[in-house]
């Protein structure tokens, strides 16, 4: 596999906790093992309740509850193994391993691992605004996503950042926000304010077509592209769509690495030239956007109200 894809990505965290769920909800814990956690560890015995992803993160929630939340940004993962099976990663890069009859569920390396108070849910920080999670979420809440990149608070913050926030929307990884912004031919440069509600809209149908077609297969791929992915993992090489060269730059708080191509994604570019008349894109083909585009106009924020 040449575009191998080893990110987690929100619908290979959904394939992990739908096999959680199976192997831990209504079992006892037997063992419960998380060196570098900080916060209450569930007692033996307890019964785990619900396991619940959302994008990148992982909640599992005992019946006194007691909830313990991962991130795997991207490092991370969560693996299921029977009772004795060998681990596929070292036991140095363990950070969570819960044990139940016959399973473990093993947390490798994620930078994330917590536990706190169900009743502490909305003063916990990672909670209580996350985004609809793209691979569920229904119609209504895919036109919230799409209206909270619309409303974005900081206007200045570049498309790339916004995708990734998991506040807008849930699902979005970092091999997909390169996707997603060169299948909408919009520059991930692109201010957030610089976009017009149809634009959102058409990035969140983007991801949301994305995340879905792959959730059941193994890696993140791009109808249509040959050799899957547009253009993430493929710098220097030449753009399927306009023959340009693909680049990659370290962006963000995390420095994670962004891949665009300069040649079609330059709408909304910084300072970039304005789209020649006769040349402007189509519309969204998707049925969808007629009913978000419905919901015009939205409102931008605005710092003088309330
Ligand atoms: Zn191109």
């Amino acid at each position: 596999m040449k575009y191998a894809v080893r990110v987690p990505e929100g619908d290979t965290i959904h394939r992990a906790g739908a096999a959680l769920r199976t192997a831990l909800v209504g079992r006892a814990v037997t063992r419960f093992d998380a060196p570098r956690l900080y916060g209450p560890h569930p007692a033996a015995g307890r019964v785990i309740e619900l396991v619940e992803s959302h994008g990148k993160h992982l909640e599992i929630l005992w019946d006194d509850g007691l909830v313990l939340h991962t991130h795997l940004r991207m490092s991370g993962s969560w693996h299921l193994y029977r009772s004795g099976e060998p681990w596929r990663k070292p036991d140095t890069q363990m950070r969570v391993a819960i044990e139940v009859l016959e399973w473990v569920a093993v947390c490798f390396n994620a930078p994330v691992v917590e536990t706190y108070r169900e009743f502490d849910i909305h003063r916990h920080p990672g909670f209580g605004r996350l985004g609809p999670d793209l691979c569920t979420a229904p119609n209504d809440q895919l036109s919230l996503c799409a209206r909270r990149i619309f409303e974005y608070a900081e206007p200045s913050t570049p498309v790339g950042e916004v995708l990734l926030d998991q506040h807008v929307a849930c699902g979005v990884g970092n091999v997909y926000r390169s996707e997603v912004l060169w299948a909408c031919e919009i520059s991930p440069f692109a201010p957030v304010s610089s976009l017009q509600p149809a634009d959102c809209v058409q990035l969140i149908n983007a991801a949301v077509r994305m995340l879905r077609a792959n959730l059941h297969s193994q890696r993140v791929t791009q109808e249509a592209v040959p050799g899957g992915l547009a253009v993430y993992g493929r710098n220097g090489q030449r753009c399927a769509r306009c023959g340009d060269t693909v680049l990659v730059k370290r962006v963000g708080e995390h420095s994670r690495l962004l891949y665009w191509c300069p040649g079609c994604q330059a709408r909304l570019a910084p300072q970039a030239d304005p789209t020649p008349p006769g040349l402007e894109r189509e519309m969204d083909p998707h049925p969808a956007a007629a009913k978000y585009l419905a919901e015009l106009p939205w409102r931008r924020h605005d710092p003088l109200a309330g």
